[in-house]
């Protein structure tokens, strides 16, 4: 039976940023994924990395999401000269945009940020001549860009692989438990040995939860996005409102997304879903109508209790570790959850505020 340093359940972008992680480092890695490598929520995603978008928790999940972010600045040279895949980091930033003055300061603490400023609807409309002319202004955040999600995921792959990781596709791992001082993992493709296994399988990690005695769960929350384009309708900025958003693309296409479907596992997106999307679209951008279906697909978001992730060791078992329940943004957090869990391993610093807001036996906050 082969004996692994680390075995890491699931090849989403968490599982392979891992993998990516601790392959640097010399660890022996070997990834297990049930289909394609990032053939899921991974693949779904429409790549923001929106730091200062999607945070409301401006004292740790912030500063984590932020690092996670401008990890990728270095990442994307540096997987290019590793593995030649260039994971498509898009600047522009994004306009996170406001109809009414109530709107507007809903941004204010988005807005004391350095890295953010208000631009009136004057400046918002010559930069974004196709946007709705009712608007009151933007939050222009400069630093929220995106990647491929695809490609970003399948770089780190490529790169833990050339480092020396083993990476199983279509090998579900089965089960897996205590040997003296090290795990035995039973996959579809034969039983190997771990001294540390991590539970990356994004919404479908309950099974491991329930089977390591924790009655925590993963909640799917389904999202749909529309792919589109128009010669004459193109975007500089993603645009940013109620959750909703339309990224602009390298190739020209536009992803409009997403819906929020709670506790729902079909994976086929719906006519509802999509006539959502178009009328989402429409409110930000009035000539969306008259844009052309390039394509449409929809994923499940893994979603926690308090919609943080769980990163970090088992309450018991020290050689299991937990990296999953990104929800929004698992994205955005892949590089800060593999450095994360690289430190954890290795047994070196890491903050302690984060160690506690994302351990998985954390207790839900009563409101007084
Ligand atoms: C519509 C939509 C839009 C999104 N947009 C963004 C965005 O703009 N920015 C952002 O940061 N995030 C976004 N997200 C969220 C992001 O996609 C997820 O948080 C992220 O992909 C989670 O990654 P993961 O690796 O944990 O999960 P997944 O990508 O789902 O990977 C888990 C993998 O585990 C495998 N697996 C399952 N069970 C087993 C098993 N027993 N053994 C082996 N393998 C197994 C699965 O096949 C799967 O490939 C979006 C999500 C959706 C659905």
């Amino acid at each position: 039976m082969k004996n692994y340093d680390v075995a890491v359940i699931g090849g989403g972008i968490i599982g392979c940023s891992i993998a990516y992680h601790l392959a640097k480092e010399k660890l022996d890695v070997a990834v297990f994924e049930s289909g394609q490598v990032g053939g899921k929520a991974t693949s779904a995603a429409a790549g923001m990395l929106g730091a200062h978008s999607e945070c409301d928790d401006l004292e740790v999940f912030y500063p984590f999401a932020r690092n996670s972010q401008l990890a990728y600045q270095k990442l994307q040279e540096e997987l290019v000269d590793v593995c030649g895949i260039d994971i498509q980091l898009k600047s522009g930033g994004i306009y996170k945009l406001a109809f009414s003055e109530g709107e507007k300061s809903q941004l204010s603490s988005l807005l004391d940020l350095p890295t953010v400023e208000w631009h009136g609807s004057a400046q918002v409309l010559k930069n974004e001549t196709a946007v709705n002319e009712h608007i009151n202004g933007a939050a222009y955040i400069r630093d929220d860009i995106h990647v491929l999600p695809g490609l970003a995921c399948r770089a780190f792959s490529k790169s833990a692989q050339l480092m020396g990781a083993s990476i199983f596709e279509y090998t579900p791992v089965l089960n897996v438990q205590k040997a003296d001082s090290s795990y035995f993992v039973k996959t579809a493709g034969g039983n190997i040995g771990a001294k540390y296994v991590v539970i990356a399988n994004g919404v479908w990690s309950s099974t491991f939860f329930e089977a390591l005695g924790l009655s925590h769960r993963v909640i799917p929350v389904k999202g749909e996005c529309l792919s589109v384009s128009n010669e004459s309708i193109s975007l500089k900025h993603t645009l940013f409102h109620n959750h909703n958003y339309i990224v602009p693309r390298s190739n020209g296409t536009l992803v409009i997304g997403a819906t929020m479907i709670e506790n729902e596992w079909d994976e086929r997106p719906t006519l509802g879903g999509i006539e959502e999307l178009i009328a989402a679209a429409k409110e930000l951008i009035p000539a969306a109508g008259d844009m052309r279906i390039e394509s449409f697909w929809a994923g499940l978001r893994p979603s926690t209790f308090d919609q943080q992730p769980f990163i970090g060791f088992h309450p018991e078992e020290k050689g299991i570790l937990f990296a999953t329940g990104h929800f929004r943004n698992g994205i955005l957090l892949a590089p800060g959850t593999g450095q994360m869990i690289r430190d954890l391993i290795l047994e070196r610093e890491v903050r302690n505020d984060w160690i506690d807001a994302f351990k998985i036996d954390r207790q839900k906050q009563v409101l007084v």
